[in-house]
């Protein structure tokens, strides 16, 4: 019988956000789906496959690292991702790498990675699972629902690397949602660059579901994913009033009780001067509202600390906006001068030292208030989700929790649990970010 060939290996190295990931995720299923085998080292590839970052000073640094460490190691390297949209820097820096694309450019991809490694596919044995690959574990899972972003914020320089707002047909997100959960996923993490925009490019086009018209927007997205028996968290959710229909979904159980608004300051000036919408009290009112419509909502918010112009007066509103709106959980950055931002030609640019001085004060302040918000929950029942287990128990996650990015469940009790199940505990104390909860002498699983 004739010896089947050595299948094309190809190795991967993904870098940058969620959004990143979930390219990564589609390359390596076209990959699989082509008979091509992912290589978990350099030595064992035919090609290496870079996915970059270029949002920040830093990621562009630890980009062109990788693409350098897999030249050395392998020698054929492709490269994709938001680095490969910024101009010439990749072929600048490494002018021997095979071919560079921008974000989201599966095609292209697949074409570079044709040209230098010919595909040998067999269709008999080159079997792809049907939810495709994924860089997650297998309980929970990002769904991208569109590209790009309509906004012009002036430190940002996404949209000029994705382009404007394009949402996916909701038909098509729905239909991998549901691929998803066949296939496991207890936890589906909706992303984009601006969720709360979903179909405003397509003026909320009706689509079609399983032969019924929905409309492409996102409170009819919320209530389709809401019918398939996972936790639906959204991410990136800009704040815009039509945010507020979905607080009703949030109540009847179909959408987890969880926002995560990037405020990103809130001094009026500060925020005309980022282009981001300023109005703080009526945000203050809407996160009220939320709130009396959702008790046990979380929110979580990112914010940017010297901004060019930034005075110690207009630092401390945003420390005064922390203290009146008790969010939940809080990142912060220093504000980073990315090449070609608009805010770059702004005036009163502040040294790093004071950027860096505040984002830490903000964090010291913001500690007090998310640990008193955590501490109000010692004593409660709280249905999480298992992520791991170890000699000292479980981590899991509670509604509140993001993976990644927010605090953990320690389940002292929870050394029988199972990755991916859903269960009861009572919280019995907590520290700044996390909870420590116990199982009792009566396991209960959690019912969605
Ligand atoms: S909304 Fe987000 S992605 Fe869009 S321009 Fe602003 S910061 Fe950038």
């Amino acid at each position: 019988m004739a010896r089947k060939p050595r299948a094309p290996h190809v190795g991967f190295v993904s870098l940058g956000c969620p959004k990143a990931a979930s390219d990564a995720e589609q390359i390596l299923t076209r990959l699989r789906a082509e008979g091509y085998e992912i290589s978990g080292s350099y030595d064992g590839a035919d090609l290496v496959v870079v996915n970059t970052c270029g949002f920040i000073d830093a990621a562009v640094e630890e980009s062109l690292d990788a693409i350098g460490e897999a030249l050395a190691e392998n020698g054929k390297v492709i490269v994709t991702g938001c680095l490969g949209a910024k101009g010439t820097v990749v072929q600048d820096t490494h002018p021997s790498v095979l071919a560079v694309t921008g974000p989201h450019a599966l095609q292209e991809v697949m074409d570079a990675v044709h040209a230098h490694l010919p595909p040998q596919h067999d269709p008999f044995v080159d079997l792809v699972p049907a939810q495709g690959i994924r860089l997650t574990p297998d309980h929970y899972a990002y769904l991208k629902i569109s590209e790009g972003c309509n906004h012009r914020c002036s430190f940002c320089i996404i949209p000029s690397l994705r382009g404007d707002l394009v949402s996916r047909p909701i038909g098509d997100v729905l239909k991998e949602a549901e691929t998803l959960a066949d296939a496991g996923v207890r936890e589906l993490l909706i992303i984009s660059q601006d969720t709360s925009a979903y179909g405003v490019d397509v003026r909320y086009r009706t689509g079609f579901v399983g032969g019924k018209p929905v409309k492409t927007r996102l409170y009819e997205l919320c209530k389709e994913l809401g019918e398939l028996g996972m936790w639906v968290r959204l991410h990136y959710v800009y704040p815009y009033p039509s945010v507020d229909d979905l607080l009703p979904l949030m109540a009847e159980g179909r959408l987890l009780p969880y926002l995560d608004v990037p405020f990103q300051h809130a001094s009026p000036r500060i925020l005309k001067a980022m282009k981001r919408p300023g109005d703080v009290d009526k945000v203050l009112d809407r996160i009220a509202a939320w709130r009396k419509a959702v008790p046990d909502l979380t929110i979580r918010s990112t914010f940017i600390t010297g901004f060019p112009g930034e005075t110690e007066s207009e630092f401390n509103e945003l420390l005064d906006f922390l203290d009146a709106a008790q969010l939940d959980r809080v990142g912060a950055f220093a504000y980073s001068p990315v090449e070609g931002a608009a805010a770059n030609a702004l005036s009163g640019a502040l040294p790093e030292e004071v950027r860096e001085e505040r984002k830490m004060r903000l964090m010291r302040h913001q500690e007090d208030i998310s640990t008193q918000r955590l501490e109000a929950k010692i004593g409660r029942i709280l249905t999480v989700l298992v992520d791991d287990i170890d000699e000292e128990g479980a981590i899991a996650r509670s509604e509140g929790d993001a993976p990644d990015i927010d605090g953990l469940v320690y389940i002292t009790d929870g050394h029988d649990l199972e990755i991916g199940e859903f269960v009861e505990v009572t919280v019995t104390d907590c520290d700044v970010h996390d909870l420590y909860a116990e199982l009792g002498t009566e396991r209960r699983p959690a019912v969605l």
